[in-house]
């Protein structure tokens, strides 16, 4: 038995996007944010929309009460009861999902509400008289989106995209997956935010490069460099602070007006309350030169500040965040320059200072048409609509091979089915036949990894196609399909096509390698790129040395009788000098000689050819053309 042939360029997707009329199924995108949560579906127009509650309020406050009396309040009427029933009322839960107590031990001074090691010291958090798990808290705050999105769309829905940071590790993104079963929705995807904002601007569909998205938040700032390449974003590395947003700026106003109103110990209730004064001051700054606004717990009394005032008391805390991109250009070994753009996303990034301080660093005036606070939901709209079948495939990106799939070839080759990086879900078929005559079965052998010789990339799986007819080598037509789903499941398939015997077998690819281990293959491969060329141009110059050897062979057996003694020795000649080639190791060697075999051997392929007419119009051996 022998292996495969190729004789097809890498194929065409296979993968059909179920679409249909009347087909359209109930989808939308969350994004769970820190302070604000939203969600967004698309509109009759064709572009995404958050939807609103009934005041008409896009964003919910990601704050959950839990009452005495056992009821659970969300969004901003939970906020209202941070001010008096702080120890009950949950904020920035985010920061929790995933996370052992030990995680968060620096944080808990400022936690009004307790927290407790729950199981598998996981957190759990002891909110007035409930005990709770992170999950459940994000939970409820998915369980009022989904409320608001159902009554919006007027129905169930089919399925969400619930995004995360890019830096969630698989704790926390369990975590969020967790949260959304608990609240009754099924999960198309996870969706990194930054992508999501980046999709949101459809990137995707313009020009390949390098993308950063700076997000300041409510409580947290990141930053991340995006890959675009074909059609695909890859987090190329991500960077912030945990500590760094919003809420360090309504600080900076509550301390600004402790000092004018000479308060020097408040109580809880009041900081709470000053906290919502300098928060809205804060938002009308960003477009307003100058606010006046009632101080608070003093009835009659107002202030005054103007955006300058403001922004030369912020200013160090903007500037904090520049150091962080600058390093991860640098982890990236870009240039800013070399960006293709820089996308706004986050509340916070509507503060002029903001917008100021990233385009003077950047060099360039960032994207801001979409609302930054609106733009990770948009985003994910759009993938959920995509992934329902609803849009066109087009954009069915985002999870990616991390290594190539590929199949072995004749001479301990890998060709590349599926490429390193390839979106899934996705499905590529490429066809091959046999290689020796009377062939009847095919081994089948699965690897994966960027070498190029199949013995040293890993073996996924192998199996074989058996019962193929005999047929002359080259005649039998064997598809073989790599499938992946959104999982990151393979299954290969293989189906002679004159006959339909077909052998299919399920693989697990990544599961089993860690990121480490795919990083070591990676830098493997590229440290052996150079040898590993060398090495699969060698192997196929002899694939196809051994080929033509085996043709002549054929041919002088058939039709020796036309050549005289001479001839003979001549094309015998020509036949020994490249199978010497092959024993060496230059695939150059073996291309020369090969074209030279076919010089020299041309007058006997013309004799063959006549004779083979001559034969045809005598009526005999006519099947041979058929
Ligand atoms: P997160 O992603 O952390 O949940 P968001 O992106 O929704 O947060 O940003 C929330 C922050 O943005 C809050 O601190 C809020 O006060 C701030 N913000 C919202 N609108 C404005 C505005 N117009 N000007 C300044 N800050 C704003
Ligand atoms: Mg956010």
């Amino acid at each position: 038995m022998d292996v495969l042939l190729e004789i097809m360029e890498p194929g065409q997707s296979l993968l059909p996007h179920q679409t249909g009329p009347g087909m359209r199924k109930r989808v939308v995108g969350i994004d769970l944010g820190t302070t604000f949560s939203l969600v967004a579906a698309i509109g009759v127009a064709g572009t995404p929309l958050c939807i609103p509650d009934e005041e008409g309020h896009c964003a919910l406050p990601s704050v959950v009460h839990y009452g005495e009396d056992q009821t659970i309040l969300v969004g901003r009427a939970a906020r209202e009861r941070a001010l008096t029933h702080p120890e009950a009322t949950i904020a920035s839960v985010k920061r929790y999902m995933g996370r052992g107590l030990a995680d968060l031990s620096t944080q808990l001074s400022t936690i009004p509400h307790g927290l407790e090691a729950g199981e598998g010291g996981m957190v759990r958090i002891v909110a007035g008289s409930a005990r709770v798990s992170p999950v459940e808290v994000s939970a409820e705050i998915l369980k009022a989106l989904k409320q608001r999105a159902e009554e919006a769309l007027g129905g169930a829905l089919h399925g969400v995209v619930i995004t995360v940071p890019a830096y969630f590790d698989d704790a926390q993104r369990q975590a969020t997956k967790d949260a959304a079963r608990v609240a009754g929705l099924e999960v198309l995807r996870l969706l990194n935010e930054p992508t999501a904002a980046a999709l949101a601007y459809g990137l995707d569909k313009g020009s390949e490069g390098l993308y950063a998205i700076y997000d300041l938040g409510g409580g947290t700032f990141d930053i991340s460099l995006l890959k675009l390449e074909k059609e695909v974003f890859q987090v190329m590395a991500t960077s912030g602070d945990s500590a760094l947003g919003g809420d360090d700026l309504d600080q900076w106003l509550v301390r600004r007006i402790m000092q004018e109103t000479g308060m020097e110990h408040p109580d809880p209730g009041w900081i709470q309350a000053c906290r919502k004064v300098a928060r809205t001051v804060k938002e009308q700054l960003s477009d307003q030169e100058q606010v006046e606004f009632s101080l608070p717990g003093a009835i009659g009394q107002t202030s005054r500040i103007t955006r300058t005032e403001f922004e030369t008391g912020i200013r160090e805390l903007i500037r904090r965040t520049i150091p962080i991109c600058r390093r991860v250009l640098k982890d990236a070994g870009v240039a800013s320059e070399a960006l293709q753009g820089v996308v706004l996303v986050g509340g916070s990034t509507r503060v002029p200072l903001v917008r100021r301080m990233v385009a003077e660093f950047f060099g360039r005036e960032p994207l801001v048409d979409l609302d930054p606070d609106q733009v990770v939901a948009l985003g994910a709209a759009h993938q959920a609509e995509t992934l329902a079948g609803n849009a066109p495939a087009e954009m069915l990106l985002l999870d990616v091979t991390p290594l190539s799939l590929g199949i072995e070839t004749m001479g301990d080759l890998v060709e590349k089915i599926i490429p390193r990086n390839a979106p899934i879900p996705t499905a590529r078929a490429q066809d091959f036949t046999t290689f020796q005559d009377g062939q009847t079965a095919m081994a089948i052998h699965v690897v994966q990894g960027e070498r190029e010789l199949a013995s040293q990339c890993r073996s996924l799986a192998r199996f074989e196609l058996r019962g193929i007819p005999p047929m002359t080598a080259g005649a039998a037509r064997i598809r073989v399909t790599y499938q992946v789903d959104a999982d990151g499941l393979l299954t290969v398939s293989a189906q002679e096509e004159t006959t339909g015997v077909a052998q299919s077998i399920a693989v697990k690819p990544s599961y089993g390698l860690t990121d480490d281990e795919i990083a070591d293959m990676l830098q493997e491969a590229m440290r052996h790129g150079e040898a590993d060329l060398l090495a699969r141009l060698f192997n196929e110059a002899k694939v196809e040395a051994d080929r033509v050897l085996a043709a002549a062979g054929a041919a002088l057996r058939e039709d020796g009788d036309l050549l005289n003694e001479n001839e003979l020795q001549r094309v015998k000649g020509a036949m020994q000098t490249l199978w010497e080639a092959t024993q060496g190791e230059s695939a150059d060697l073996i291309q020369e000689r090969i074209q030279k075999m076919d010089q020299e051997t041309r007058f006997f392929a013309q004799r063959r050819m006549d004779r083979s007419l001559q034969q045809a119009m005598t009526g005999r051996k006519v099947d041979d053309f058929a």
